[in-house]
């Protein structure tokens, strides 16, 4: 049986002939193959004949494009271009032909277009330059292809992303939020809401430190209610809890913005009064007492604080500890000599 042609010239290698010379000599013996090919690519297919006087003529438009344009492809033959394609179209690729000519290579752009009511078609275009024997432009070759549905892929899919990522942003925000709440929950005291004695203790080593660092005054304040057992045996321990809500309320409205307090433990508070000196810091305790004697909180007696001040001092506080210790000292002796009073520690 007869080989065919295509396969045998595509098997014999040692074929003088190049590959363009071999497709045009393929196709001009096999005439019919080429002209299905043309009748049935799915891309549009044109050949546009380039006049010297700059006017650009349709030689062949294949079916497909034909369809696009809503013409009979045969009868486009011979016609000038801007017969064929409508004016802001026409503009447009003939301004890419005159780049074509001008730059004598192929090239190839994106070109978008369609009816003004209808969502917006993409083409991706190649031009190839073809010259005479003159070297002079005669024919453009071009092929384009629908990329539309691609273009609208792409477009959806961005789209989908965006959507994502602000959910994500959202989400995260959440998260920091939720997480924020979360942290703030962990260093409050359930009961009075002021901070817990483990923030506390994180808050008084950081004033601590920056006190050692820059010898900035530190005063500390340790606070004690006076005889709260009893209040607790006389009124109910729901009661001593609302004394203890009060008293934490009344604490945050004396004190000063830059001064820190939280619940040390049971009925006793722990104030820091950072570039406090110990005459300043004196003054605030009194202050807090005189707040505490004067609110009864709806029971007969006020619930009275007695008031430890220790200040800083760099020649004996070697660490947090010792600052302490010497405010518990001061409290020990302001409950040993009466009760509801100051005492700064020596
Ligand atoms: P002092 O003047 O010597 O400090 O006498 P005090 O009665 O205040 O001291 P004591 O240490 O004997 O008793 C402390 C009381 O504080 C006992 C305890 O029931 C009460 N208390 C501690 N925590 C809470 C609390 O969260 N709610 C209530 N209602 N009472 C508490
Ligand atoms: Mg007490
Ligand atoms: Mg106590």
């Amino acid at each position: 049986m007869r080989q065919p042609q295509w396969g045998r010239l595509a098997m014999n290698p040692r074929s003088d002939l190049n590959l363009p010379h071999r497709i045009s000599s393929l196709l001009r013996r096999r005439f019919g193959a080429f002209e299905k090919l043309w009748e049935q690519f799915p891309d549009n297919v044109f050949v546009i004949r380039c006049e010297a006087d700059g006017r650009f003529i349709v030689e062949a438009i294949n079916p497909a494009l034909a369809r696009l344009l809503g013409r009979d492809g045969e009868a486009t033959h011979g016609l000038p271009l801007d017969t064929v394609l409508p004016a802001e179209q026409f503009e447009a690729v003939s301004q890419h032909y005159r780049q074509c000519i001008a730059l004598g290579q192929p090239m190839h752009y994106e070109e978008t277009g369609g009816p003004p009511d209808a969502p917006p078609q993409h083409w991706h275009t190649l031009l190839v330059p073809a010259a005479d024997a003159q070297g002079r432009i005669e024919y453009i070759l071009g092929i384009s292809r629908d990329i539309s549905a691609l273009r609208r892929a792409e477009a959806r899919l961005r789209g989908a992303n965006e959507a994502l990522e602000r959910r994500v942003a959202e989400r995260t925000a959440e998260l920091e939020y939720a997480n924020a709440c979360l942290t703030e929950l962990a260093t409050r005291d359930g009961l009075t809401g002021l901070y817990n004695r483990r923030h506390l203790f994180e808050l008084a080593t950081h004033e601590f430190s920056r006190a050692t660092r820059g010898d900035h005054p530190l005063s500390l304040l340790m606070i004690d209610l006076d005889l709260f057992k009893a209040v607790n045996d006389r009124y109910g321990h729901a009661a001593g809890d609302q004394v203890l809500r009060d008293l934490a309320e009344l604490f945050l409205s004396v004190l000063r913005q830059s001064d820190v307090i939280g619940r040390y433990g049971g009925e006793e508070f722990l104030a820091l009064l950072p570039d406090t000196d110990a005459g300043e810091a004196r003054q605030i305790a009194e202050r807090l007492r005189l707040a505490a004697a004067s609110c009864k909180h709806g029971l007969a007696e006020p619930c009275t604080l007695s008031i430890g001040v220790a200040h800083y001092d760099p020649a004996r506080d070697a660490a947090l500890d010792s600052l302490l210790q010497r405010a518990d000292l001061a409290l020990l002796k302001a409950k040993s000599t009466g009760r509801n009073r100051v005492l700064v520690g020596d």
